[in-house]
């Protein structure tokens, strides 16, 4: 289904974001307070505009109000993205999501209501050092202190066995989520299911159980 997104700040991560739901397919708004960065993005965005994100008025006359989701992705300007968060929030908007430059800057966007809180640098960090440690880990997802979701390259011992074979909840304590063979993906696979070599499998669990299923050969 196609949704409305509202991106407010067109540094490179509000770019991006942008970008990649307009090829998805959504309908995207596209704001920036600075005329040449709204230009770069009128053709990969269904509207752009150049406004303060700060001025109430100025938010309403673009019809803020009718956004479902709205992406406060403004960096340096720390003072500006909070009070930009907190006239969305007051403006009603349901899903308010804000790019946190460090750890004051994300208390304060928690404490005025933004519902999710974005580190792209530190969490694409995480990511890019889960890469470099593990030859099998593909993508990594934080999911609180304790917990992940990785996806790995099915291991060797693996291969031509079903789930129940493996007993992976029992032996790991992880679940296997899902298996990407190629283009296609089998989502909440059953125990009969089958791992095939080059297959790619979705797993979540607690970071020590992940990490030995990681060691395996
Ligand atoms: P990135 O790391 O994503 O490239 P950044 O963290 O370096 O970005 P900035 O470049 O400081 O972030 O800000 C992102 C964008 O937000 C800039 O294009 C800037 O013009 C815009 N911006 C700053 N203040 C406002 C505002 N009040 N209203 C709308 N846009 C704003
Ligand atoms: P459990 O309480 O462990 O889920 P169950 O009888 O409900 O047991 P089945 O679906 O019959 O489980 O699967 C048998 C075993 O196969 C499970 O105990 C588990 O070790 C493994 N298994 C099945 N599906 C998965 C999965 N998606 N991820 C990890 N292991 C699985
Ligand atoms: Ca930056």
């Amino acid at each position: 289904m196609k949704k409305q997104f509202a991106i407010i700040g067109l540094g490179r991560f509000g770019v991006s974001v942008s970008t990649e739901l307009f090829q998805l397919g959504h309908e995207v708004l596209a704001v920036d307070i600075n005329p040449s960065k709204v230009k770069e993005i009128t053709n990969f965005s269904t509207h752009s505009a150049v406004a303060d994100g700060t001025d109430e008025k100025a938010l309403r006359k673009l019809g803020i109000a009718n956004f479902d989701h709205v992406i406060v992705a403004i960096g340096d300007n720390i003072q500006a993205s909070i009070l930009c968060t907190l006239l969305l929030k007051e403006i009603g908007i349901k899903s308010v999501w804000a790019k946190a430059q460090n750890y004051y800057h994300h208390k304060v966007l928690d404490k005025i209501g933004a519902d999710k809180i974005i580190h792209p640098e530190h969490d694409m960090g995480q990511r890019i050092a889960q890469h470099l440690v593990s030859d099998k880990v593909i993508d990594y997802i934080e999911l609180s202190a304790d917990y992940s979701i990785v996806e790995i390259t099915a291991p060797k011992s693996m291969h031509n066995k079903t789930l129940f074979d493996l007993d992976i909840r029992a032996k790991f304590g992880v679940t296997i989520l899902g298996i990407k063979r190629k283009k296609q993906i089998n989502i909440s696979p059953l125990a009969e299911d089958r791992v095939l070599v080059g297959d790619i499998l979705i797993v979540i669990g607690q970071k020590n159980d992940l990490k030995r299923f990681e060691d395996t050969n």
